[in-house]
């Protein structure tokens, strides 16, 4: 995390804490549009080498981003076909996918 400017550092940063989220494919869904991938803000993910029954790659974790989830939800949101979604690491667990 960036240190604020001075005078702008809350009193309570030290204390502050950044989610950590599991991140879970449903790979059949997915039809490769690339939103989740490309619209990622940790850039979590990219397109799987095996394509599902359709012939579409679907979103897997990208090499080195495996612990990178911030469990901000927007893949959720911004999916069509509701293929993706995340959940809440504890605090002390590392990023994985299912
Ligand atoms: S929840 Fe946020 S950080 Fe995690 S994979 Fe989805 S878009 Fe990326
Ligand atoms: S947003 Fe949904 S449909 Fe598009 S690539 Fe990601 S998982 Fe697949």
């Amino acid at each position: 995390m960036a240190e604020p400017a001075p005078g702008r550092r809350p009193m309570d940063l030290d204390r502050a804490r950044t989610t950590r989220g599991t991140v879970h494919v449903i790979p059949e869904r997915c039809k490769e549009c690339g939103f989740c991938v490309g619209y990622c803000p940790e850039d979590v993910l990219a397109f799987s080498a095996d394509s599902n029954a359709k012939g579409y790659h679907y979103p897997v974790l990208a090499s080195g981003r495996e612990d990178a989830c911030v469990h901000c939800g927007f893949c959720n949101l911004i999916c069509p076909e509701l293929a993706i979604f995340t959940t809440e690491l504890a605090d002390d667990a590392g990023g994985t996918t299912s």
